[in-house]
């Protein structure tokens, strides 16, 4: 299996307080991958430094085997803008949604095709997006903040998935809805990696829903991993089952 995203020793710090120390992981092809931790542990920090938002101190991000992030330090190559990341092939779904609440569902799905300039294609989309979410299809008029918490979700994963990207990055999905609603936007995340091939590297708190969707799975404690394995052996790890899964 070929390594899709691969993260070699990053360190970042806001300031005086260092958020990722020394992390390196790997997604493979096709995978879905989590990253489980706690609240403050680094998770999306991790994200932000995949898609460049924020500066490296050390490390580097590689993409298809390219280099996109790198440190200052590094003087053979440079990093991509957000922008060039994203024409890329990654899309990332950020924490809280941040969907725009005074658009509608259909303008909030224009602009996540914002780099596409092929109206037919952004139509077809949509129309994808329609049928895969069915209630964005049956609600695509009305303003976004009418929408309930997991509807806002889905949009918020529709809108990233406009731009047909290779690799979707989830900032905690499943933060703030029911388990019912958990369970169904991992159904779908689930049904975007095996029909569409995108593949998924989301990071959650919910552990036990986000490593019973993965095929492997890291964990973050201030700012360092400290376990990976597969989704599946990590459900049954002791530690993880005690300090994530509250057995
Ligand atoms: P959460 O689940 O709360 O989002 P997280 O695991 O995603 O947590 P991060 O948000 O990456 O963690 O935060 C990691 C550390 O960096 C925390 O100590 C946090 O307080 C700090 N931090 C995050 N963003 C900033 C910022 N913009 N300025 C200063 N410190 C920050």
């Amino acid at each position: 299996m070929s390594e899709l995203l691969s993260i070699d020793g990053i360190t970042v710090s806001y300031g005086s307080i260092t958020a990722l120390r020394d992390v390196s992981m790997h997604v493979n092809e096709g995978e879905i991958v989590s990253l489980i931790g706690a609240n403050g542990a680094g998770k999306s920090t991790l994200l932000k430094a995949i898609v460049g938002q924020v500066p490296l101190s050390s490390g580097s991000v590689k993409y298809k085997g390219d280099a996109i992030c790198v440190s200052k330090g590094e003087t053979h190559s440079h990093s991509l803008r957000t922008d060039q990341i994203a024409r890329s092939g990654i899309a990332l779904v950020p924490e809280g949604r941040r969907v725009f609440a005074d658009l509608t569902v259909e303008e909030n799905l224009d602009m996540g095709a914002f780099m596409v300039r092929d109206d037919a294609l952004i139509a077809r989309k949509k129309q994808e997006m329609y049928d895969f979410f069915p209630i964005l299809g049956a609600r695509r008029r009305q303003k976004t903040r009418s929408l309930s918490g997991g509807e806002q979700q889905m949009m918020a994963i529709a809108r990233a998935l406009m731009s047909s990207p290779h690799l979707l990055l989830l900032d905690e999905p499943g933060l703030g809805l029911a388990p019912l609603i958990i369970q169904d936007i991992f159904h779908k995340i689930r049904l975007i990696n095996r029909e569409d091939k995108v593949t998924v590297f989301l990071v959650e708190q919910n552990a036990r829903m986000a490593l019973k969707a993965s095929d492997n799975g890291y964990v973050m404690e201030n700012g360092r991993i400290v376990l990976s394995d597969s989704g599946a052996a990590l459900l049954t790890n002791p530690q993880v089952r005690a300090a994530y899964l509250g057995e």
